[in-house]
């Protein structure tokens, strides 16, 4: 208690000191002058900024449960969805066709990503960017450098007018506007598609097209090329194929004796393609194009790519996934993942580190202790896993 009154006492003795966040978003001027941010600019916008409480809470928080991904694509490309994104397919139709025109992408997966970060402009986050930047800058536990850009790309958004800095919304990570543009990422990939000389994604519908259509292809989108195929693989099939890495081309998993869930040719049988279990063996395999990769680019997670890939599917028309789901599994939590990493490294099978994180390294070591204990090598951390290496 005693201590307590002496650190409110120091306090109260020092009331013209600026506080620590006062001082850390003052110490990035340098950043912002790099960035084209005028002093004037920098002194009205940072006048008064606190951090916001919402964004510090949530980014130190890590989920220990991880949601198994068909609970995920559910929610992701639900009817609702897939209707809500049918409904904007036609009512921007002459937008996106103009785009995907001059873009070379698929209007579908532009409305699907739309879709999937703001719910078609629904949900586009109450915060301001420039504020929860300045929080991630002074606040964060990692990448300082990363979300000073950040904060110092948003101060000169709002200077150049493309939006009133009170408009600026984001998410509590300062991903902006319909299409959810980290300042940097707005700075080298939105457009102006209604030639008014804002690349405005926050108001302008047509303008957040064209920076997620510019997003796609400026990573290598291919027009008119799908993002993977739903497969079925052969009985006795070696799942050890299934890395999600080594591609093969579809005529070649061909010869492997995978063939299309519910039926259907390859309509570009050369095209390369790696193997995936999202759920591991006893869930559903697909085989993936480059294009999913660069979905991957969006939002790197293999279930955020699956999501938007079928829901562009769903919105043309497409069918459900055609195998089951493992529903009965639960996923690792990650304190049991970075269980599964440790018994994985005492026993010669390096993960890359014990965080937690599934990851490549993580992966191969699975399979390379499934294939050495005789089990199926679909290098999935499922709970059987866990209490094998906990029993061993
Ligand atoms: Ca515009």
């Amino acid at each position: 208690m005693a201590a307590v009154l002496v650190a409110a006492s120091m306090v109260a003795a020092a009331p013209a000191a600026a506080d620590a966040f006062t001082q850390c978003v003052q110490s990035k001027w340098p950043a912002a002058r790099s960035a084209g941010v005028t002093r004037a600019t920098f002194d009205r916008v940072t006048a008064g900024l606190r951090p916001d409480p919402k964004t510090v809470e949530l980014s130190g928080r890590q989920a220990e449960f991880v949601k198994p991904i068909w609970e995920y694509l559910a929610t992701a490309v639900s009817d609702k969805r897939v209707t809500g994104g049918r409904a904007a397919l036609d009512e921007h139709r002459a937008t996106l066709a103009n785009i995907a025109e001059r873009w070379k992408v698929d209007p579908e997966v532009v409305v699907a990503i739309w879709g999937m970060e703001t719910s078609y402009g629904t949900y586009m986050g109450d915060h301001n960017a420039v504020r929860a930047a300045a929080t991630l800058a002074c606040n964060g536990r990692r990448r300082g450098t990363f979300w000073t850009q950040q904060f110092a790309a948003a101060i000169k958004i709002a200077q150049d007018g493309h939006v009133p800095l009170e408009r600026m919304n984001s998410s509590w990570g300062a991903a902006m506007g319909h299409t959810q543009f980290i300042p940097t990422s707005w700075q080298a990939y939105a457009a102006d598609y209604d030639g008014d000389g804002k690349r405005d994604i926050w108001r302008s519908i047509p303008d957040a097209f064209a920076s997620t259509a510019n997003y796609l292809a400026k990573h290598g989108w291919r027009y008119q090329e799908t993002w993977g195929y739903e497969v079925v693989v052969p009985r006795g099939f070696d799942h050890g194929l299934a890395d999600g890495q080594r591609k093969r081309t579809l005529a070649e998993w061909s010869q492997l004796g995978l063939r299309r869930a519910g039926g259907g040719s390859w309509p570009r049988p050369n095209d390369p393609a790696y193997l995936l279990y999202p759920a591991g063996a006893n869930g559903p395999a697909f085989l993936m194009l480059r294009n999913f990769d660069v979905i991957k680019r969006y939002n790197n997670a293999d279930a955020y790519a699956l999501a938007v890939g079928h829901l562009a599917d769903r919105i043309v028309g497409g069918g459900a996934f055609e195998q089951a789901w493992p529903q009965n599994e639960r996923p690792l939590t990650r304190a049991q993942v970075r269980e599964v990493q440790s018994l994985l490294t005492r026993r010669g099978y390096s993960t890359g580190g014990v965080d937690g994180q599934v990851g490549p390294m993580t992966r191969a070591a699975i399979r390379a202790y499934q294939k050495a204990s005789g089990k199926v090598p679909d290098g999935y951390p499922s709970t059987q896993l866990l209490s094998d290496l906990q029993r061993r």
